[in-house]
């Protein structure tokens, strides 16, 4: 079913889940243990994310067919475009259709270190991509990508705003943010969202930080900020009580970050599950019945 239209038919906040396909195979068991556990948290959907170095491509199409045969889940492939043909997103396409699955996300994906983007490609913008699964199979659910703080390539919010109400316009039936840790950010988005004219449910993505090291990893890639109060918190955290300490910071800071998002009308929560059961437990037990 269209994600967008099970969130239409929702009348409270819901949980949804993003997965990374375990590289090896061999790991494939523990990971459907770990999903098995997640289970009772009734998440409205689940999504599984998509190597653009090529190496993970057909480990998302199974995984996302295994989550919706075996566990009836509604469920989500991400899906890149960039340096991909048309012949080869068809058949993409049409393998997901063929193993029940009803949604993408539609993404561009990183440029490749050392390139420039070329607009001499089948796919430029993931709103080619938007557009292109729209023509090909109607009947798809697309998700996009959503910046609170402007994707590192864009000059500007505006500029980054504009691109995101164009893959809207081209089809997408929702967003899911890029992490972010100050929630005005979220809102702030939203709401010039909204003064453009966009009405498709905005889900936020929330990251549980794990580590000093880890955080500063995933701000250098994905131009999301991290505010000074925090940050300091997390080293305070780290010299009294280290690693363990910063995660339970972390943690908190989180189940914070959800209470204030629900509290103030957001749909729901994307949670960036690092395939983590126990973390997404302890958090919902600690926010509480949606
Ligand atoms: P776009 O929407 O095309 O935007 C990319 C940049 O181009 C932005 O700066 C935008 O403002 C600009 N732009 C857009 N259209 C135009 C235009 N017409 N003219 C000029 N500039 C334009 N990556 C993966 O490889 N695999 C994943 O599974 C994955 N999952 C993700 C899940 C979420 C929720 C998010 C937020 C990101 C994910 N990413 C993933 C990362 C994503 O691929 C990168 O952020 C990528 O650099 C941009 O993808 P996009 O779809 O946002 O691109």
């Amino acid at each position: 079913m269209n994600i967008g239209q099970l969130i239409a038919e929702r009348d409270k906040p819901f949980y949804s889940f993003e997965f990374f396909p375990p590289k090896d195979p061999v790991q494939w068991p523990e990971f459907f243990t770990m999903v098995e556990k997640l289970m009772p948290l009734n998440p409205l959907f689940t999504s599984v994310t998509y190597g653009a170095g090529g190496s993970s491509q057909d480990a998302t199409l199974e995984i996302v067919s295994h989550l919706k045969k075996h566990f009836e889940l509604e469920t989500m492939a991400h899906l890149t475009c960039v340096g991909a043909t048309q012949e080869y997103i068809t058949q993409y396409l049409q393998r997901l259709r063929d193993n029940g699955v009803d949604n993408v996300l539609a993404l561009r994906g990183d440029i490749p270190k050392g390139q420039e983007a070329d607009s001499d490609t089948e796919f430029c913008h993931a709103a080619d991509l938007v557009r292109f699964v729209k023509t090909h199979q109607p009947g798809m659910g697309i998700g996009v990508a959503g910046y609170p703080a402007p994707h590192p390539e864009s000059p500007s919010f505006a500029s980054d705003w504009r691109y995101t109400v164009a893959k809207i316009r081209e089809g997408a039936d929702f967003v899911i943010t890029q992490l972010f840790f100050d929630v005005r950010e979220y809102f702030h988005f939203v709401d010039r969202l909204s003064d453009m004219g966009v009405s498709v449910p905005v889900i936020p993505g929330i990251l549980p930080i794990q580590s000093l090291e880890s955080i500063r990893r995933t701000l250098s890639l994905c131009g999301a900020n991290i505010p000074g109060k925090l940050y300091l918190a997390l080293e305070e955290a780290n010299a009294k009580g280290g690693a363990e300490a910063v995660r339970e910071a972390g943690l908190k800071f989180a189940v914070q970050q959800i209470r204030t998002l629900l509290d103030n009308g957001a749909p729901g929560i994307h949670l960036y599950t690092l395939n983590k059961a126990a973390m997404c437990q302890r958090i919902a037990e600690e926010v509480g019945a949606l």
